[in-house]
């Protein structure tokens, strides 16, 4: 089949938002992200059906050295009717593979639904939970497809009943995910069922697709699949595809269950854009105006023989080609080179686009997927973080010093680039530290650094990231002013466990709370917060909370934003060791101030809240905080023995184990601090059968033995006296 030319089409398409779906495809390594892409382009007509058998149209790397193509598909764009209507679908490429970078992160910004792909035979993975959980964080709506049905027929033999018993268990397993993590207000309708077509079941190689209302209108039944493959006659399979045409049954389901731009920019601009929903700019991004301000931000940067070419999407406004744009993070203006539309996995130059579409742009200079592009001076998109934070530090030194400036540069384009990295300069010793995810993270950004960007460098050991928290309530703690005249009266205790959980999962965000802000109260209050503390709260801040329980101080409102200032600043280094904080609630019981204001500036107040506070959490029973991994381990039976011992070597525990006749999950939790050379360990006591992959981070209460200990080294390594808090 030749390519059609439907460029006119498309172009149409892109000026009616309502018509557009924005998608991501999410899925373990191997569970059939990129046939299933493949299929679907070829399905819609927008790749030859010959490619598409053979190619991964997706797969460019490995696409681009064996074929010489040089474009970089990070999106592609298909077009499908649906009902006599037609649509336009972008489908944006999210990487499968163990993918420590956080592409998937970044990709989630631009879509607003994603289909998650589960392998029928073996269900949701630890990378299925990590993609849906950061989909959901950024409020993009799931559906499901679960894949490779043909070997549940072909290998597993399985029965009728036997295979829908599977497939409810997989619903079941997915919906768990999206009860924890979705946002409450989307709860009830985000929850994927097979009675409203929200999941569908189908083999990705052998292009064919079916859910329940499908099958009703299609006259299939779970008989005839199982018919189709036992038949031994290929053609029945193929006949399958005709009936029920894989691209057919999941754009159609794209279609009814993803939002529009319009909709869906409704209830995820509060989550992106922390700016002020009632200011113009507000309005325009709510509406996805396409009269508005242009607002666009770019979600992933490739570089091909035409220079960096930024993907991105528009959330307001028009993006025209030599336009004099401002890079708002980068703090520079550009001119706009072109601007490209996706049609099938090529870019086709146009002359403009509106709010709701994918596109590209071509020539802008050191740019990175997170920035905000407008033709106004705005709030920037709030980062583009990612579900874990990161737990692991090296020391980076260049190795040649005259290097340093070029290193300098590429640690921050880096941390730009990838949002699990964190650069820091330890001000003690003025060395460079980077924090990611892990050892292997780290390793591979260092490969990064040297193969890539040039630079030779030398890295200390890996270093745990720690934190610091309270057990118990503190009496009411005087920090004073150094001029005497200001007394600030502060309680430190540990936060209400489900006010934590629901920071951690996304539910609640950082946020400084104002008093018109009364919605939120009774979300605090719904927690279990009562309602006294439910109207105190002022300020969310990394998993902490500050509180103003005062009454009747009639300068507050003037000092308040100070106060703040200075517990955000002992969340971020905390007393014990300089650490971070987390879980910790700082209230706020009482204050005398001096009454000129010249006497109760930030130089008064922010020492007086920092001693206040220091010494509150000194009596509150304080205790460090480690990280701990979740994992699970693959791996044939025999090694059973083995693996148990590593992991209970390694400070770790098994936490549930499963087995079949031949192989083993194991699901187990091992401190960071101990992980180190974890992989290689396991390599070898499994002579490289068995396979670890990453589940959740936690941070766990270090054991009591060793609570001095940890706090002495760091102090050391950070150059900080061992006697003073
Ligand atoms: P990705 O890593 O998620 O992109 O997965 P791929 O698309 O590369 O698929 C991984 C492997 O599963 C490949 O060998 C595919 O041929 C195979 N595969 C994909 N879909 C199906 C399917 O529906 N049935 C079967 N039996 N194999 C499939």
């Amino acid at each position: 089949m030749a390519k059609k030319d439907n460029s006119q089409k498309i172009k149409e398409l892109m000026s009616e938002p309502t018509k557009i779906r924005n998608m991501g495809i999410v899925a373990h390594i191997d569970h059939g992200k990129t046939t299933l892409s493949d299929s679907l382009l070829s399905g819609a007509g927008m790749l030859s059906e010959k490619v598409a058998g053979e190619a991964r149209a997706l797969d460019f790397l490995e696409e681009e050295q064996e074929r010489g193509i040089t474009i970089q598909a990070s999106n592609i764009s298909m077009i499908h009717t649906f009902k006599g209507q037609e649509f336009m679908i972008n489908l944006i490429d999210t990487p499968g593979h163990v993918d420590f970078g956080g592409d998937v992160t970044r990709a989630m910004r631009a879509v607003d639904g994603a289909l998650v792909v589960l392998c029928a035979v073996e269900g949701a993975m630890p990378q299925t939970e990590t993609v849906l959980r950061q989909a959901l964080k950024e409020r993009v709506k799931p559906v499901l497809f679960i894949n490779k049905v043909d070997r549940l027929i072909k290998e597993l033999k399985l029965k009728p009943e036997e295979m829908q018993q599977r497939f409810i268990h997989w619903i079941n397993s997915v919906n768990e995910l999206i009860k924890t993590y979705a946002p409450k207000d989307k709860l009830a309708e985000w929850l994927v069922q097979v009675g409203d077509g929200s999941v569908a079941f189908g083999s990705a190689i052998d292009k064919w697709a079916l859910s329940l209302p499908a099958m009703h209108e299609r006259g299939l039944t779970f008989k005839d699949i199982i018919e189709a493959y036992n038949s031994d006659d290929k053609e029945k399979v193929q006949e399958l595809a005709k009936k029920a045409p894989l691209h057919e049954i999941l754009l159609d389901m794209a279609i009814t269950h993803f939002p529009n731009p319009k909709q869906a920019q409704q209830y995820r601009i509060p989550t992106i854009w922390k700016g002020d929903l009632e200011s113009d700019v507000g309005k325009a991004l709510l509406a996805c105006s396409s009269v508005g301000p242009l607002i666009l931000e770019v979600t992933k940067v490739t570089v091909d023989e035409y220079g960096e070419v930024a993907t991105g999407r528009i959330f307001s406004g028009k993006l025209k080609q030599g336009d004099t744009v401002k890079l708002v993070k980068g703090g520079r203006e550009e001119r706009i080179q072109q601007v490209a539309m996706y049609k099938g996995n090529q870019r086709v130059t146009i002359d403009e686009a509106i709010a709701g579409n994918i596109v590209a742009i071509v020539g802008l200079k050191d740019t990175f997927s997170g920035e905000t592009i407008s033709n106004i001076m705005i709030e920037p998109f709030e980062a583009i973080s990612h579900i874990f934070e990161p737990v692991v530090t090296k020391a980076v030194e260049a190795k040649n010093p005259k290097d340093l400036p070029k290193l300098i540069e590429v640690l921050r384009g880096i941390e730009k680039e990838d949002p699990t990295i964190r650069i820091q300069i330890n001000e003690e010793t003025g060395e460079h530290l980077m924090s990611g995810l892990g050892e292997l993270h780290l390793e591979w950004i260092e490969q990064k650094i040297q193969k890539y960007k040039g630079v030779e460098i030398q890295t200390s050991e890996p270093i745990v990231v720690y934190r610091e928290s309270v057990t118990k309530t503190s009496p009411e703690a005087e920090g004073k002013s150094p001029n005497k005249h200001n007394k600030f009266y502060l309680i430190v205790e540990p936060l209400d466990a489900s006010v934590y959980d629901a920071l951690r999962n996304g539910k609640l965000e950082n946020m400084d709370i104002k008093p018109k802000d009364k919605e939120i109260w009774k979300e605090f209050h719904e927690l279990g917060m009562d309602k006294d503390e439910a109207r105190a709260v002022k300020s969310l801040y990394e998993s902490c909370a500050f509180l103003d329980m005062t009454k009747g101080i009639v300068q507050i409102r003037e000092v308040l934003p100070m106060v703040i200032d200075a517990f955000k600043e002992i969340v971020r280094s905390g007393p014990l060791s300089r650490e971070p904080v987390i879980g910790v609630k700082v209230k706020l019981m009482d204050v005398k101030l001096h009454e000129d204001a010249i006497h109760r500036g930030p130089a008064q107040v922010l020492p007086a809240v920092r001693e206040g506070i220091r010494v509150a959490f000194e009596h509150a029973a304080p205790i460090m905080f480690e990280p701990v991994r979740e994992i699970r381990i693959d791996s044939p039976v025999e090694v059973m023995g083995a693996l148990t011992k590593l992991v209970q070597s390694r400070r770790g525990s098994i936490l549930d184990m499963d087995q079949t006749d031949r192989y083993l999950v194991m699901m187990a939790k091992m401190p960071v601090a101990e992980s180190f050379g974890f992989t290689s360990e396991l390599r070898s006591a499994s002579s490289g059968r068995a396979v670890w992959s990453l589940k959740d981070v936690r941070f766990e209460q270090l054991p009591h033995s060793m609570q001095t200990d940890v706090i002495t080294k760091i102090r050391e390594r950070k150059g900080l006296a061992q006697t003073q808090y």
